[in-house]
Order: structure tokens, then sequence, then C-alpha cells
């Protein structure tokens, strides 16, 4: 099992971990301090540091009820010690679009009774599906000026 330290504290962006398995598409640790994913808010990406060699980690990946930094090629062996580094600059993008997006869900229900039936993130923008029972032709603008 990996503890997911971004559980606790959603703004560490440097951590120390293990190697405690490998496997086809990279490496699992003791603990992380990317997020895996889900709630709509897609995996972290970023790179595992051992000694002199820096792996890149594609994305947290889920694979047989484990936690895989993805690395193309090479992978630092079960035993390395590894200091992980998250893309903060996509990552923290992508909590700004997560709440923003909380934001216009939260308008549109109090205003319209709309739920959300879909969507999708990437850092800085996203797309959002709502029920709506019909949209006027300044909505998109009233939503700006609400949502700001
Ligand atoms: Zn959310």
């Amino acid at each position: 099992m990996t503890e997911i330290l971004c559980y606790d504290d959603s703004y560490l962006r440097e951590f120390d971990a293990t190697v405690i398995e490998t496997a086809p598409k990279g490496v699992v640790l003791d603990r992380t301090a990317f997020y895996p994913g889900g709630g709509g808010q897609p995996a972290d990406s970023g790179a595992l540091i051992a000694g002199e060699v820096s792996y890149t980690v594609k994305r947290l990946l889920r694979q047989d009820g484990k936690l895989v930094h993805e690395i193309d090629g090479d992978l630092p062996p079960v035993g390395a010690s590894v200091h992980g580094a998250l893309d903060w600059e996509r990552r923290y993008l992508l909590m700004r679009t997560h709440t923003a997006l909380h934001i216009l869900c939260g308008v549109v229900w109090r205003d319209y009774g709309a739920q959300v039936t879909g969507g999708n993130m990437q850092p800085g923008s996203a797309r959002m599906d709502f029920e709506l029972e019909n949209m006027s032709a300044d909505f998109a603008e009233r939503m700006e000026t609400l949502v700001e």
C-alpha cells in the first residue's frame, strides 16, 4: 500500500520515498505526493530523482489496486531511495480549475436548479455538462459575471 501524502497536505510539492515494487509501466512507492486522479481531476505528473538520474513520471496510474508512477524506459530498482517532485505548475492550475468548476456548479445549481451531468478537466480549461431546461443567449456572459 502506498501512503498518499497529498490527501493530508494538498500543497506538498516534493517528498522522499522508497521504491517497493516495479510494474511493467513504472514503479510503486511506499509514499507519494502525486494525486492519483479522481473526482474529475486528472492524476499528477512530475519526476522521481534517484541519485544522479531523473525519471519523468508521465502520471500516476491505478493498476491492480496499486498506484504506479508511470515511467518510460529504465526504472529505479526496488529498494531505491527517490526524491519525488510534482509538476507543480500543472497541478496548481488543475486545483484552481477544479475550484472554479465547483463555483460554477454552485451558481448553476443556485440560480437554475440544474445538476452536473458530465465534464472533463485539463489544466486551465474544462467542460461541464448541465441539464438545463433552456438556455438564453446571454447565459455564458451572465455565468462569467456571477462566477467572478
Ligand atoms: Zn471536486
